[in-house]
């Protein structure tokens, strides 16, 4: 702080009556280094104008993103929190409570009911930046409750994942929301209800182990990390250098693991042909 900036400044604002400007209008690219202008990002569905390199963004940026603006949240279940006391540097009840204050929701998963064009829908979607859109008994719940719904209301289900796995904290609660969640997902396949699952950057662990492979149309983002453990692991584990671009979605759809990789301003109107073709046989 100086003369100027506790002076003259605030002198300045006062005459013009202009706010100050915020520092935080711009956002660096981490695959190219390229400034980007937050509102420009924005506009370009946050994908970099430069490299086309697909940003991360939150659960709600997604349904945004996808459904016709008058979606509608649904609940999702409440949980008894922290069952096994966990501690790490932090009491895991703690750090829960703090992500639901960051992220303004109650774990990682949002629920919503709507449309995509004329095409009604129920989406579950994880948000990344809840504790890395790990899955506990929450998000378990929350599978179940979308794929309920989904029953309830003879309609369509998408998953959007972006997951670092199953919650550690939890230990084996979370490893066993695997099973249930397919049983979820499977009980669609009486009233032949499609289920879409959209792969986006990264899905990893227990949530690309269980649900998220099962979709009836895998749809994987442009340049999103997709497999089960890292990288690293698998090199130091078999000893072999992996190709470039192993476990980006472009290389998983070359091996048929997903079925076709989407850049983010096509997703919409894609996911429309997809659920409108695997609807048509639907009462
Ligand atoms: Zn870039």
């Amino acid at each position: 702080m100086n003369w100027i900036t506790n002076f003259v400044r605030p002198k300045l604002q006062a005459i013009v009556g202009k706010k100050e400007v915020p520092d935080n209008l711009w956002e660096t690219c981490n695959v190219c280094g390229q400034m980007l202008l937050k509102r420009e990002l924005e506009k370009n569905l946050f994908v970099c104008k430069s490299c086309d390199n697909h940003f991360r963004i939150s659960a709600k940026q997604r349904l945004d993103l996808i459904l016709n603006p008058d979606y509608s949240l649904i609940d999702t279940p409440e949980i008894k929190i922290d069952p096994l006391k966990f501690k790490d540097k932090k009491k895991y009840s703690e750090r829960i409570k703090a992500y639901q204050k960051k992220c303004n929701q109650h774990d990682t998963i949002l629920l919503a009911s709507g449309f995509i064009n004329q095409n009604n829908v129920i989406v579950a979607v994880f948000d990344f930046n809840f504790m890395g859109g790990s899955m506990g008994m929450a998000a378990g719940e929350a599978i179940v409750k979308a794929a309920d719904c989904a029953l309830e209301k003879n309609c369509p289900l998408i998953i959007i994942s972006a997951s670092g796995g199953a919650r550690m904290q939890e230990g084996i609660l979370a490893l066993m929301q695997m099973p249930r969640t397919i049983i979820a997902i499977k009980s669609l396949e009486k009233k032949r209800l499609p289920y879409v699952s959209i792969l986006t950057d990264p899905t990893t662990g227990g949530v690309s182990a269980s649900f998220a492979m099962l979709g009836d149309i895998i749809i994987a983002e442009k340049g999103a990390i997709i497999g089960f453990a890292g990288s690293r692991v698998i090199e130091e584990t078999i000893k072999e250098k992996l190709p470039q671009n192993f476990q980006k979605s472009d290389y998983l759809k070359e091996k048929g693991m997903v079925d076709i990789v989407v850049h983010r301003k096509n997703l919409k109107i894609s996911l429309e042909k997809i659920i409108r073709h695997l609807s048509s046989n639907l009462e």
